[in-house]
């Protein structure tokens, strides 16, 4: 099951570093064939630009543009989940007490629900614990769960493949919000298998 894990991170590492590659390599011929590619080119570092100002992006310009008031509260369980990835109220909480004693439990939940709302974060639920997660992940994307822990799994191959099954037994595509999948590993079989 680790070593599924691991695989499913070094294919998202090595989609990075190609994407990266590529359109590097990309830029640097284009120096040498000016005319066709020129327009592809200066779109590719667009993206890039693009791409890498997003990735800058501060906490502070991630609550003011989902239209929230900057606090340093907010600054704080924004921080917090960026750490943590899916977390329970309570593990968000105490996270938050460690670095600041005066913010309570009530404040944080306050929190949370302001960020669910503005799609800043989103909710799932632990299959075998029955516990919320705040999810710091908010587009469509599906879950692997291994014991307490969650690993978040993009794959949009399974994501249209479900999509296209559910359109062909009678439901409209614009009824579709999202398709979540949970996997829940086999911890039986595992521990036989190891
Ligand atoms: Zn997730």
């Amino acid at each position: 099951m680790m070593n599924m894990m691991k695989g499913l991170f070094l294919d998202c590492l090595f989609d990075s570093i190609k994407y990266y590659l590529a359109t590097t390599f990309f830029i640097c011929f284009q120096s040498k064939m000016p005319n066709i590619q020129n327009f592809f080119a200066k779109y590719l570092q667009m993206r890039i630009i693009c791409i890498n100002f997003v990735a800058m992006k501060t906490v502070e310009d991630i609550i003011r543009d989902a239209g929230l008031r900057v606090t340093p509260q907010r600054r704080l369980v924004y921080g917090v989940m960026q750490e943590l990835r899916h977390a329970t109220l309570d593990e968000i909480a105490e996270r938050v007490a460690a670095q600041d004693s005066m913010v309570n439990l009530s404040t944080v939940y306050r929190i949370l629900d302001s960020f669910v709302e503005s799609r800043l974060l989103s909710v799932i639920y632990h299959p075998d614990t029955g516990k919320s997660y705040y999810d710091i992940t908010v587009g469509e994307h599906h879950h692997m769960f291994d014991g307490q822990s969650i690993v978040d799994f993009k794959d949009s191959g399974l994501t249209k493949v479900i999509r296209q099954y559910l359109v062909s037994h009678n439901f409209k595509d614009s009824e579709i919000e999202e398709i979540q999948v949970q996997i829940t590993v086999n911890h039986k079989l595992t521990s036989k298998n190891s």
